[in-house]
């Protein structure tokens, strides 16, 4: 272990911990666009730089090691010039529609701009001016408010492994983009989303059914019922309706597919059935429970006696619990006397 001095207070670490790493382990916040602990560190965005004592420039805490008897400072006069400086550069290609920009309230760079009163850039010169790409059915892709981070496409390389996004172009023509430049759509990209989930700006984000505030919603965290991987997700909701999934952390690593990202509209849909319906006169009515168990009890008894178990064979689903489909095939055994016993995720 080595000991290191942040801010004045010693913490005391594995060697090849980071500097910022150290400093969250005693609850020092330094700034971050580009870092995510699951991705390989590569200190692109530069905003985490730090003061080291005895050092003669300002490194980026996410992927220095620390030393025995470092002395760092997280936002001496320095570290905020040069943080200044950062998003004076950031903004000057960087539209500032902040009052109608869906990121509003949960955009990493209008929160960095407000800590360090920075309100517009001081550089003048060009801005990119490229179409929104909105062939993906879920999410839409606006390279105007891109930081070029880098997030999206290692998140789609290294976590999600489809590698359907790059950077393209050199300078100041450098943005992420599809091959060939073809759009989304004829692109390899299986609209999971997780781009999306990581984007600290409005460049990547979800098409919006409802529009909503970020601080509009509640956020709930569940199980996808999808399937069997059990992914933890945090469901954002206004007014009772789900309007957003983000990724939680569990099994899944903070990652979502795209059933869990995105589809997400059954659930409020006026179609989806909250009552049992009996067929009576050739309609299907709606009907109380006991009712409708009196229907299934009644026509199984009546099938059995006619044909025997056999002709039973019950089909389960990936969308309930371990327990439920327990509790089926020992009810095809047990009570109707049937080995014909499958699940849909075999289809
Ligand atoms: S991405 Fe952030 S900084 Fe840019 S316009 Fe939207 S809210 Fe403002
Ligand atoms: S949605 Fe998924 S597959 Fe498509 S670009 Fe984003 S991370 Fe890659
Ligand atoms: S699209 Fe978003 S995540 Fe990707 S590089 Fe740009 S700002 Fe970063």
């Amino acid at each position: 272990m080595v000991t290191v001095t942040i801010n004045g207070q010693k913490v005391e670490v594995a060697p090849e911990t980071t500097v910022l790493e150290a400093a969250e382990k005693i609850g020092v916040k330094i700034p971050t666009f580009c870092h995510d602990p699951r991705l390989k560190p590569h200190g692109s965005c530069r905003i985490c730089v730090v003061e080291v004592k005895g050092g003669g420039n300002l490194p980026t805490a996410c992927v220095t090691p620390v030393w025995e008897g470092m002395e760092v400072e997280t936002e001496s006069h320095d570290v905020v010039v040069a943080r200044k400086e950062i998003l004076d550069l950031i903004l000057a290609d960087h539209p500032l529609e902040c009052l109608t920009c869906e990121r509003a309230g949960s955009c990493t760079l209008q929160d960095l701009c407000y800590q360090y009163e920075i309100e517009e850039t001081s550089f003048d010169g060009e801005r990119t001016n490229y179409p929104i790409d909105e062939s993906n059915d879920f999410y839409y892709s606006d390279q105007n408010k891109c930081i070029k981070c880098g997030k999206c496409v290692m998140v789609c390389d290294q976590l999600q492994q489809t590698n359907a996004i790059g950077f393209i172009g050199r300078g100041f023509e450098t943005h992420v983009g599809t091959p060939f430049e073809l759009g989304l759509e004829h692109s390899t990209c299986v609209s999971c989303g997780n781009c999306v989930s990581v984007c600290p700006v409005d460049s990547l984000g979800p098409k919006k059914k409802v529009k909503y505030r970020s601080w509009e919603v509640d956020k709930v965290r569940t199980t996808c019922s999808y399937c069997g991987v059990g992914c933890q997700m945090d469901l954002l909701v206004k007014d009772n309706r789900v309007v957003e999934v983000q990724p939680a952390e569990g099994v899944n690593n903070r990652m979502l597919c795209v059933k869990g990202k995105f589809a997400f509209d059954f659930l409020s849909h006026p179609d989806r059935l909250k009552k049992p319906l009996v067929r009576k006169n050739g309609r299907l009515q709606e009907a109380t429970w006991d009712e409708a168990y009196d229907v299934i009890t009644g026509k199984i008894k009546e099938i059995k006696e006619a044909h025997g178990p056999s002709v039973f064979a019950g089909l389960t689903s990936a969308r309930v619990s371990t327990e439920d489909n327990y509790m089926m095939q020992k009810f095809m055994r047990a009570a109707i006397g049937t080995n014909s016993v499958d699940h849909c995720a075999r289809l």
